[in-house]
Order: structure tokens, then C-alpha cells, then sequence
């Protein structure tokens, strides 16, 4: 998972400090120590990390730190936010032209992963309800031109291509006339890269930024790289003046780096991290919420928007009122299931819990999303009737079900107890509900 190593490491300093009744300026120094150390480990340009240690220095050794009754919890709230000032401090959005079309130039080197976004952005953008026309200006990458066509396919985009023998600058400028005749309000042109940086592709770029004007110019940069993110995004930004970057691959195993220094280096924000291959793998860039993340503080408020993307107002209404009258069958299990799945990896949900990453026991927690795909064969084997009513398996349909969904006896009646279980607890919360006494004991649900 991103951040790991460095979540950790600020995460242990802060824990020395986070229980201190008193703070003494030498503790500040020595957790200012730790926290350069884990900083520089993580790959953050150190120019960053010395700006960075020595605000939080200046600012936690203050008197109204010190002096305050949790100094301890006052250092991480400096260290907090100085992190996330680091990220740009507030979300920058996507421009959006006050005169449709919008035109946004995705740049980047090949592999980066700048085609993908591309039709991830289209598709951040049919959820807005906007309409947008990618237009497939690299030429150089074989293929890059039919990977666009298929995305647009599978977004129902329309997509408008020269071939793969046409000057990139002629193809966005009439990609811009298909736009009007599209009735399209955004263009976004996936434009040429090269391997690494040179003149031709810079001359080509800075061609094509005089033609079509612009208004939004976002790097794609691989996240895994590290530095040479951020001396890529320096380039790209005094030759040609990037409006934006996209960070890809945040969902990897990337040590942190690129995303810390990258604003702090080029001044241009992040808009946006690619935390998958999928369409819908793209997030707008929070720098609270990364922070919070990285200080296994949570992120909860991703997670509700995850949730809001995934799971149907109406259904959940649903499906409460199924819990409280206990008519909940596998049929709205496996829905909630599929619910819950399309939200993304758990692993990468429960990092977003608060205080999730200091629980020693779910730390090494790996979670088996294999055994979910089981539990899923398990109720797809079963008869409709089955699925409304887990009381009539017995010992030959228990058998039946096994040998159908490739798992053994014992997974299907785990499966069933659990099942059982959970219906005995819902009925125990709702009948303790119901009374209004009860509620007063603490009981936590409404
Ligand atoms: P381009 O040469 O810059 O256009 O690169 P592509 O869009 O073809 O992407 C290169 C590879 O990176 C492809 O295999 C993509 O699926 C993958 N990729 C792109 N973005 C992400 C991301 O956010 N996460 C992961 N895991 N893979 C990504």
C-alpha cells in the first residue's frame, strides 16, 4: 500500500508524543529528527524535507504549544497541517471554461499511464453529467491510438482520430471543430509521448498548446518513480506550464515521494491520483484527507464518498427496513456484498478507519478477498428458494451446494451458522431498539 513505510514511521513518533503531559523542546527536536529520517526515506525531495522539518520545529516549539494542556496532541495538529499545506492545502479542481468547450491537454511520457487517464477522466466526467470528446493524439506509441478507441467504447465517448500518420497538432485542431459538431462541452486530447524527455515532443507540445489555447495542461506522472516524478514534472512545467498534475499508481506500493514534493517543488497542484487500472480508479486529490491518511488519522470522508458512488439511497432504506423485520434473505446479502466490493479493495478501505493502521492485530490482517469471491460462488449455488429460506439446506442440499460452487461441506454450514448469526444479532438490535429505554443504556445504533 502507498505511504506505508512513512504512515508508520510518523505514525510511532507521534505516538511518543501523543500520550506526553509535558513537552519539552528537546522532544520536539528528537521527533523532528525521526520525522526527517522517515521523510528522507520516503523519498521526499530533501530541499522539501528541510523547509517542512523546520516550520513544524518553528511552529511546535512555540509557546502556545508548549504551554498548552495536550502539547503532545498540539505537535501532530502543527505536523497535520503542515503536511497539508505541503499537498497544496485545499483541493484544486478541474478548470472549467465559462465558455464550453473545455480544453484540457494531457501530457506525460509513455507508459505513465496518460492514455488510461485519459478515459478515467471522461469518465469523472459523465458522472458530472458533462460531455466530453477525447481526441487520440499520440501518434508515437503503438496502439495508444485503438487503446483510446476502446475506452470511448466501453465510456460510449466518442473519440476522434487522424490514424496514426497525422501531425498531433492537426489532430487536436480539428479535433476542436468535431467538438462543436458533437455538441461536446469538454475536449481532452491525449497527446504524444516519448520515452524520455526531448525537444521534438517539448516543440510539438508547445505547437499544439499555441493552437488549441488550452485550459488545462495536467501531467501524468507514475507515482512509483519517485523523484524522477517530480524532476519530470519540473521539466514539463518551465517548458510548457502545467496547469495541474495526475499522480498514477497510488495504488501501488509507492513509498510516498512524488506526492509530497511535487506541489512544493514545480507550485503546481495535484488535481487528481490514479489508484487503479480500472475506469473508475481516479480520485480527486484531497491534501486534508491524504494527510489524515498518512498520519493513521482516517479517511472517512472517502469512504462516504465511496459509499455515496456505490450504494443506492433508496436500496439501503430497503435493506434496513428487510434487517429490522427480519425478512433479510442471501439474495439482499449477496447484493450488499456486490455493493460493498465495488467500493474497492477492503485492505484499502479499513487504511481509511481511523487509528485502523495502529491495531496490532489487523495490521498483518491480510484480507482474503479470494474468500469473498467463495462466499459468493456458495450463494450463487444455491435455488432461489434456498436464498429466501436458509432454513430448509439440509445434509443433501448442503452437498449439492458444494460440489456446485467447488468448495467443501464445512465452508457452506460456516457459512450458514454465520448467516444464522447475523440474523439472531439484527433481531437482538431491533427488538433493544424498539424501547426507548434501552436506547438510554448506550446502546449505539438509532
Ligand atoms: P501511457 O503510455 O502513458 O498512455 O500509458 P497507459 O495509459 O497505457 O498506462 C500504462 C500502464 O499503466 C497500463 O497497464 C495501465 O493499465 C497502467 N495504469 C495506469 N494508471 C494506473 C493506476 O492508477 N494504477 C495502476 N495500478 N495502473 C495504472
Amino acid at each position: 500500500m502507498a505511504f506505508e513505510g512513512l504512515s508508520e514511521r510518523l505514525q510511532s513518533v507521534m505516538q511518543k508524543l501523543r500520550g506526553k503531559g509535558k513537552v519539552t523542546e528537546n522532544d520536539v527536536k528528537e521527533a523532528m529528527r525521526e520525522v526527517r529520517l522517515a521523510l528522507l526515506e520516503a523519498d521526499v525531495n530533501f530541499k522539501v524535507v528541510k523547509q517542512f522539518v523546520s516550520r513544524v520545529r518553528e511552529r511546535a516549539v512555540g509557546q502556545e504549544v508548549l504551554k498548552s494542556l495536550t502539547p503532545g496532541q498540539q505537535v501532530i495538529k502543527v505536523v497535520d497541517e503542515e503536511l497539508t499545506r505541503l499537498m497544496g492545502g485545499e483541493q484544486s479542481e478541474l478548470v472549467q471554461a465559462k465558455r464550453p468547450p473545455t480544453i484540457v491537454m494531457m501530457v506525460g511520457l509513455q507508459g505513465a499511464g496518460k492514455t488510461t487517464t485519459t478515459g478515467k477522466l471522461a469518465n469523472h466526467l459523465l458522472k458530472q453529467n458533462h460531455r466530453p470528446l477525447l481526441a487520440a493524439a499520440d501518434v508515437y506509441r503503438p496502439a495508444a491510438i485503438r487503446q483510446l478507441q476502446v475506452l470511448g467504447e466501453q465510456l460510449k465517448v466518442p473519440v476522434f482520430s487522424l490514424g496514426e500518420n497525422a501531425d498531433p497538432v492537426q489532430i487536436a485542431k480539428q479535433a476542436l471543430v468535431q467538438v462543436n459538431d458533437e455538441d461536446c462541452d469538454y475536449l481532452l486530447v491525449d497527446t504524444a509521448g516519448r520515452l524520455h524527455i526531448d525537444e521534438s515532443m517539448m516543440d510539438e507540445l508547445k505547437r499544439m498548446k499555441e493552437v488549441i489555447q488550452p485550459d488545462e495542461i495536467l501531467l501524468v506522472v507514475d507515482a512509483m518513480t519517485g523523484q524522477d516524478a517530480v524532476n519530470v514534472a519540473e521539466n514539463f512545467n518551465r517548458e510548457l506550464g502545467l496547469t495541474g498534475v495526475v499522480l498514477t499508481k497510488l495504488d501501488g506500493d509507492t513509498r510516498g515521494g512524488a506526492a509530497l514534493s511535487v506541489k512544493a517543488v514545480t507550485d503546481c497542484p495535484i488535481k487528481f491520483v490514479g489508484m487503479g487500472e480500472k475506469m473508475d480508479a481516479l480520485e480527486p486529490f484531497y491534501p486534508k484527507r491524504m494527510s489524515s491518511r498518512i498520519l493513521g488519522m482516517g479517511d472517512v470522508l472517502t469512504l462516504i464518498d465511496r459509499a455515496k458512488e456505490a450504494i443506492d439511497e433508496e436500496k439501503a432504506k430497503e435493506l434496513e427496513r428487510k434487517m429490522r423485520s427480519q425478512s433479510f434473505t442471501f439474495d439482499d446479502f449477496l447484493e450488499q456484498l456486490e455493493q460493498v466490493r465495488s467500493m474497492g479493495p477492503l485492505e484499502d478501505m479499513l487504511s481509511m478507519l481511523p487509528g485502523v493502521g495502529k491495531m496490532k492485530g489487523l495490521k498483518n490482517l491480510q484480507i482474503d478477498e479470494k474468500q469473498l469471491g467463495r462466499v459468493e460462488a456458495i450463494i450463487r449455488s444455491m435455488t432461489p428458494a434456498e436464498k429466501q429460506k436458509p432454513e430448509i439446506i439440509n445434509a443433501s442440499r448442503r452437498k449439492r451446494i458444494a460440489l456446485g460452487s467447488g468448495v467443501g461441506v464445512p465452508e457452506v454450514n460456516r457459512l450458514l451458522k454465520q448467516f444464522d448469526d447475523m440474523k439472531k444479532m439484527m433481531k437482538k438490535f431491533s427488538s433493544m431498539t424498539k424501547g426507548g429505554k434501552k436506547k438510554k443504556k448506550g446502546f449505539p445504533f438509532p
